[in-house]
């Protein structure tokens, strides 16, 4: 697939190209523009020569190609879904959610535009003021691999509605999705230039977005070092950033919880993706007269989850997205076990032979026994791999939730109003769920505290971020 600028599909100057490999078989399914700095100049002036009509028209006219196109994508939805199976690895079904995951952020966003007005304020003596919302101007986007589509629509949904345009860039590992759905868009009706995909490294095309001084605001999504680089780049600017980083998200169990609820959550929060998810469950800390049963049960559901390509319809988990995922992950389990940080209670290995052929699977895994150094529950582990760790009191739970750098997410499963308080109160989150992981409704806004990351998405408050108001100050 080329890339798309001003409406085209372009190739990159120096004519190279980025394999796009199929995690579950290792074989290459097609190839992006390994674009450079020539394309990413190009993207922004096709961006700026759109900005006055797109920025001028109302914010209903907007919505409704917005709508238009979320209607596009639900009759797509099938083929956009297989698609990113085979570029990220999701099984099918999580790929056919995470698409109209996509839509509903389109319609969220596209509903809210006929309300998105300004303030009338009155000043007594001094008169009135008419405050207006003005778009920013162009605005740059990158995203990581993981969830593509709605990590995309986060950014593009409320940036478009507010009249920006934008320059945006997908992982190279998995464009094809994005690229496809840039691509409905104009069918939809989006002007040219509005949204340009310029595919390729990030050393050259995201740090060209995010040096350009054209640039007015630049959401970042991905890992916490690519985010203080970011930074770093854009400091001799006046760039608004938006930095939506890593997460080790806790899991807290009380003695009164639903224990199948819990351990379902357990499923869902930590394996969902292949672990690969910023709000996954990334440390589980449950009551310590639960925890026996607790354990066996959830070792039992682990066992039980069926690890394969994505494509099968009998596979709950599909592989990690590739080869440096897998490293990673087998990294960080090879640390337990030679620092004697914990005991692998299952999984453990990386799964090769019959159906996983050369694709990058590892199996589910569970840790116990962990010691307080354990890697686990320091760093962030973006792969199937949990460690349980028994807790006695609410006063240990909430210091060990909060004892990594991270504050994206946390959920506390309990029916106590109580002890739900002293954790909403106490854990350093951007969410908090109560008997429920993961899920994140694009009404809600979100993001994370502490080096999670800076801004929000989502809701609202995600609109007003693209937004700059104008202030007419009136004396009668
Ligand atoms: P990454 O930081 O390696 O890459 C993210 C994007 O940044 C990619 O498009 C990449 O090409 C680009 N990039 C890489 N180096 C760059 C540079 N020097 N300058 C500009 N752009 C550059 O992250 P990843 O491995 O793709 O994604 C995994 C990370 O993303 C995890 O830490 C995960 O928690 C995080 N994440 C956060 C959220 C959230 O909403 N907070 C959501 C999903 C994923």
């Amino acid at each position: 697939m080329q890339m798309r600028v001003g409406g085209k599909e372009i190739s990159s100057a120096d004519e190279r190209w980025i394999p796009v490999i199929n995690p579950a078989t290792g074989e290459v399914i097609d190839q992006v523009p390994e674009g450079t700095l020539h394309e990413v100049d190009e993207a922004v002036s096709a961006a700026q020569a759109a900005f006055d009509s797109w920025g001028k028209k109302t914010v209903r006219e907007r919505g409704m190609i917005l709508h238009r196109a979320a209607g596009n994508v639900r009759e797509q939805h099938q083929e956009l879904a297989r698609l990113l199976t085979m570029e990220q690895g999701k099984p099918l079904r999580d790929a056919v959610d995470e698409i109209r995951g996509f839509a509903n952020i389109l319609e969220f966003f596209a509903g809210i535009s006929g309300a998105m007005n300004g303030d009338f304020i009155a000043l007594g003596s001094l008169g009135d003021a008419l405050v207006k919302r003005e778009p920013i101007g162009v605005c740059g986007a990158i995203i990581p691999w993981n969830m593509p589509a709605i990590i995309m629509g986060w950014k593009v949904a409320p940036a478009l509605l507010a009249g920006n345009t934008l320059v945006f860039k997908p992982s190279s590992s998995a464009p094809l999705t994005c690229l496809s759905l840039a691509s409905l868009l104009e069918l939809s009706g989006l002007p040219p230039g509005v949204l340009n995909v310029v595919t390729g490294k990030g050393e050259v095309v995201g740090e060209g977005i995010a040096r350009h001084p054209a640039v007015r605001k630049l959401s970042f999504t991905g890992e916490r070092a690519t985010g203080y680089r970011i930074q770093e780049l854009a400091r001799s600017q006046l760039k608004d950033l938006s930095l939506e980083l890593g997460g080790s998200d806790p899991m807290i169990v009380w003695k009164d919880a639903d224990i199948g609820k819990a351990v379902s959550g357990v499923i869902k929060g930590r394996f969902y993706n292949a672990g690969q998810t910023c709000t996954a469950v990334k440390r589980l800390y449950v009551h310590h007269d639960i925890a026996k049963e607790f354990v066996v049960r959830l070792k039992n559901k682990v066992e039980a989850i069926r690890v394969g390509n994505g494509l099968d319809p009998g596979s709950d988990m599909g592989p990690l997205s590739g080869k440096p995922q897998l490293d990673n992950v087998i990294s960080f389990v090879n640390t337990v076990e030679k620092k004697g940080q914990g005991t692998i209670l299952t999984g453990g290995n990386v799964m090769t032979g019959g159906t996983h052929g050369k694709g990058f699977f590892y199996a589910p895994t569970l840790v116990t026994d962990t010691t307080p150094e354990c890697i686990l529950l320091q760093q962030e582990v973006f792969g199937p791999v949990l460690p349980v760790v028994p807790v006695n009191d609410l006063e240990t739970a909430i210091a060990k939730a909060n004892s990594t750098p991270y504050g994206l997410g946390a959920s506390i499963w309990t029916h106590d109003l109580s002890v739900v308080h002293e954790v909403f109160s106490s854990v350093a989150a951007g969410v908090v769920w109560v008997n429920r992981h993961l899920t994140i409704p694009p009404e809600v806004p979100f993001g994370g505290v502490k080096e999670s990351g800076i801004g929000r998405e989502n809701g609202i408050a995600a609109y007003h971020t693209y937004t700059r108001t104008k202030t007419l100050l009136l004396n009668w």
